[in-house]
């Protein structure tokens, strides 16, 4: 058979693999439910960590003062200061600075990537003009966003259970993360006090019900992806301690390591786990985020190239670098409507020096990015529809749907239309027409970072 015929055969079973019929997409959200209960009844118990977040108590729009927070996230990293005016004032005001992580911090030394952190916090703090001093003879507080699994002792420390999204760096593992930051501030000469340590999804939530006191949860679609929401602490049996007087916990799930035999997994998914920093781990997350989707799409490429001869009689040379094509590139040329999809042929030709491509290979391309996207987007979706499903809030009570509202952030929801479209989409379909109407979908934009600096400010000591 030709060419041509071997490329469409290719791109067909890797269609057929991606399918995710609603029937499945109820399957996942259910097997995620299960092992929500499981991941709450013990320790270890599930795959799903349901990390307790000792977050008992969300903001109220009562928060005062002037705070900090550093968002640590997988890509970037941000330093923010917010200035909260108190009841019925709201944010006055909020500067950042965002600086991208050098890719040789994310592997070396916990000292050296906690060193880069607080000497970037300590110029920020450097910065700080006429009206944005704290309180004379206060302290500067801090909210610490570190979006990576960490077991939490308290609202503000914690110790790291294992690296994800590229990161590894062996020596951090197993230590008290606030620590490792509070010995690098003391280096650099910085005097700041970590009131809470969070990560993005507890971030997100918390920024979220600041807005809206109907935020139940939080997912982060970024360089990776989590969720977190608001449990009833007395429906988590492994917690030991005194049950909080609101009677709520914040959980975060750690999601991004679910996996169920509904997920539809190819061949190109397991060989990219299998050549992944963390192999076997993060199986769902690396169907879904940001830092794979471009990856999964180099991948298939590759594979036509090499068998199909898809870009002509040789392969290019630049296809066969893992990580080259990134996921803002994919959403680029899925997003490409001009009649000859010169986007797809710019970005193929800066890229991956392709050039002179014939339009059916661009279309086949912008197929691939559809593929993959929309697996992504309805397994998000599944998994929100797990949440909900655990809450109860996907049917009535007392003969009413409540209002749920979920916060969502990250880039990959942020930039990526069709992604989002295709998400917020499928959701509607697995909650049907009328449930669909009480369950709302926010961006809460930079929520991860205004949400601990709130967190810092609602578990200060000068309270
Ligand atoms: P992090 O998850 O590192 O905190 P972000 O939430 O900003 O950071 O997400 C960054 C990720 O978002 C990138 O790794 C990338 O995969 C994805 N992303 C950024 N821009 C785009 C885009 N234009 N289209 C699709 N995905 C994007
Ligand atoms: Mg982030």
């Amino acid at each position: 058979i030709g060419a041509a015929a071997r490329v469409s055969g290719i791109v067909r079973e890797f269609q057929k693999k991606c399918d995710s019929p609603i029937g499945k997409l109820h399957n996942v959200a259910d097997s995620m439910a299960v092992e929500m209960r499981v991941g709450l009844a013990s320790e270890g118990g599930s795959m799903l960590k349901m990390l307790i977040s000792y977050v008992d108590n969300l903001p109220t729009g009562e928060e005062e003062g002037l705070f900090y927070a550093l968002d640590l996230g997988g890509t970037n990293f941000r330093v923010l200061r917010v200035h909260l005016g108190g009841k019925g004032k709201g944010l006055i005001k909020t500067e950042f600075d965002e600086v991208s992580i050098p890719p040789h911090c994310m592997t070396s030394s916990s000292h050296e990537l906690f060193d880069f952190i607080a000497a970037e916090l300590a110029r920020f703090v450097a910065t700080e003009g006429e009206n944005s001093h704290p309180f004379p003879g206060r302290q500067r507080e801090l909210g610490f966003t570190f979006s990576f699994p960490v077991r939490q002792t308290s609202i503000s420390s914690g110790t790291l259970i294992k690296w994800t999204k590229g990161f590894s760096i062996e020596d951090a593992v197993g230590e008290d993360v606030v620590g490792e930051l509070n010995k690098a501030m003391e280096r650099v000469g910085l005097h700041m006090r970590v009131t809470a340590l969070v990560n993005d999804t507890i971030g997100t939530l918390a920024g979220g019900r600041y807005y809206n006191p109907d935020v139940v949860a939080a997912v982060i679609l970024g360089t990776g992806m989590n969720a977190a929401y608001v449990e009833r602490a007395n429906a988590i049996p492994k917690w030991q301690g005194p049950l909080p007087r609101s009677g709520d916990m914040v959980i975060n799930m750690e999601w991004g390591n679910f996996r169920s035999s509904d997920l539809p997994l190819t061949e190109y998914d397991n060989d990219l786990d299998v050549a992944s920093l963390n192999p076997g781990e993060q199986i769902f997350e690396k169907m879904i985020s940001g830092m794979y989707l471009g990856e999964i799409l180099r991948r298939v490429l590759l594979k036509i190239a090499e068998e199909a001869e898809f870009f002509g009689d040789s392969v290019p040379e630049k296809l066969k670098i893992p990580f080259i094509l990134r996921t803002p590139h994919m959403s680029a040329m899925h997003h490409d409507t001009s009649s000859d999809l010169k986007d797809v042929a710019s970005k193929l030709r800066d890229i991956l020096e392709i050039n002179n491509t014939s339009l059916t290979t661009r279309k086949v391309v912008v197929e691939l990015c559809d593929t993959i996207a929309t697996r992504g987007a309805r397994l998000s979706a599944a998994g929100i529809y797990g949440i909900l499903k655990k809450l109860g809030r996907d049917t009535r009570k007392d003969g009413e749907y409540q209002k749920s509202v979920i916060a969502l952030d990250g880039g990959l929801f942020k930039h990526y239309e069709k992604f989002r479209q295709s998400m917020e989409s499928t959701l509607k379909e697995l909650l049907g027409e009328e449930a669909s109407d009480s369950v709302v979908i926010t961006h809460s934009n930079d929520g991860s970072g205004i949400g601990a600096a709130l967190l810092a400010a609602s578990h200060s000591q000068y309270l």
